[in-house]
């Protein structure tokens, strides 16, 4: 079978559009009574969830909210959720923290049913694990870190646990080889990284080390293209992950063709600045809501993720959307009036043999500057610093037509910035 849910997964469009229709207007009112965020900006929209009666209505008044509007109310009313908890405290099994990369940490209250539990588990399924396997589970900070692991046991799998940290992976390569698990869970730039350092010090064949892994989960940001060499020259076929806008995660198919949304868990929207929808293909801003959050659920969430959309059919057989993350909204700089994303330079940096673990960042006091001003952390030198700094500005302005500065660090300073998904790719200094 290929899919765990093969009713819901492979759902036709009208019938997701009516299902997400019925689980909208199920929650509104139960979610203006309870989330005080909501009451609040809906009453001074003049919107009440009676004045919803169709998708099409919500489309049209549903005001919005964004991580400022949550944070502000959290900071006015002594509020750590931010006006967003619905639940009483007695029934939140557990609290995590976002990853707090655009700024502080959010508390999110999750637990038993949360939308990331079948969307893990039919990830996991549709990569090829079954009932009575093993798999990693090396969770960073996503949507509150998934602490629950009960789910992975009712559906048969028995997890290895280990923190999202590199110094752990001797460990975590030691039990792979004894228990040999299907799921690699997670993997990111800086465990590819620590992963890299133990395989060029260890007499240890990585194709053996992960032979029974039929796919290894990668978040955080981006895969770069040399770390995708790196994993299938290891074996592992790497299926890249997502959030979809902090409602629950969002992963690849085998067609590795764009991220499915769960249409039944989230509604999503691409949108412009001015809150129209943007066609397919186009780009435009992901904002989300929460179909299947009893605790703390998300409405019309402007999420600041550049995104694209394709509702055509998938060749995986899946209906759910599938989108493409482009950047971060605020991670824009313009060199010139040039555009520039943080993954324009992963690709440049990760060329130099001392810069190849891509560690950088933009250093950005404006969105709009006339010279693009980078820190890239190096390991080793070929040449001297001055000599590195100057190729890969040349680089820079070849591949990107862009003027750059250079500042190099030494590789471990910049890992240091955490969180342990991902360093910050854009800073004011
Ligand atoms: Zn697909």
């Amino acid at each position: 079978m290929r899919y765990l849910d093969p009713q819901i997964e492979t759902l036709p469009r009208a019938e997701l559009d009516k299902l997400q229709e019925l689980r909208l207007l199920a929650m509104l009112q139960y979610v203006y009574d309870g989330n005080g965020l909501i009451r609040e900006v809906w009453d001074a929209a003049g919107v009440k969830p009676s004045d919803i009666k169709s998708l099409a209505d919500y489309r049209a008044k549903a005001p919005f909210i964004d991580k400022d509007m949550i944070r502000d109310y959290r900071d006015r009313n002594d509020d750590p959720c931010g006006g967003l908890r619905i639940a009483d405290y007695r029934d939140i099994p557990h609290v995590g923290f976002t990853s707090g990369t655009t700024g502080d940490p959010t508390p999110v209250p999750n637990g038993k049913g949360s939308a990331t539990e079948p969307e893990i588990l039919r990830e996991f399924w549709q990569i090829g694990a079954r009932g009575g396997d093993y798999v990693t589970y090396m969770m960073f900070t996503f949507r509150g870190g998934i602490n629950r692991t009960s789910f992975l046991n009712e559906a048969g799998f028995t997890p290895i646990l280990s923190p999202h940290d590199p110094a752990m992976l001797p460990q975590m390569i030691e039990a792979i080889e004894t228990y040999r698990p299907t799921i690699l869970y997670m993997l990111s730039t800086p465990m590819m990284i620590g992963l890299e350092k133990f395989f060029e010090t260890s007499d240890k064949d990585p194709r053996e080390v992960f032979k029974s892994v039929k796919g290894g989960v990668f978040g955080g940001e981006p895969m770069s293209p040399r770390f995708q060499k790196l994993a299938k020259d290891w074996g592992i076929e790497i299926f890249d992950y997502t959030s979809l806008g902090d409602v629950t995660g969002a992963m690849e198919c085998r067609a590795h063709n764009g991220f499915h949304a769960w249409e039944d868990l989230a509604l999503v929207e691409n949108l412009d600045p001015d809150g129209n929808p943007v066609p397919d293909g186009e780009m435009g801003e992901l904002v989300v809501t929460a179909l299947s959050d009893p605790w703390a659920p998300l409405v019309r969430f402007r999420t600041a993720d550049l995104v694209k959309f394709d509702r055509s059919p998938c060749s995986c057989g899946r209906t759910h959307l599938r989108f493409w993350t482009l950047g971060r909204a605020g991670d824009q700089t313009f060199i010139n009036g040039t555009a520039v994303l943080p993954r324009d330079i992963q690709a440049i940096v990760e060329q130099f043999p001392e810069t190849k673990a891509a560690l950088f960042q933009i250093i950005r006091p404006q969105a709009r500057m006339d010279l693009l001003r980078l820190r890239v952390g190096y390991d080793g030198l070929t040449d001297s610093q001055e000599a590195l700094a100057a190729r890969i500005a040349s680089k820079v302005t070849q591949v990107l037509g862009v003027p750059s500065d250079i500042e190099l660090v030494p590789a471990e300073e910049l890992l240091k910035l955490g969180p342990p998904q991902k360093i910050p790719r854009v800073t004011k200094s």
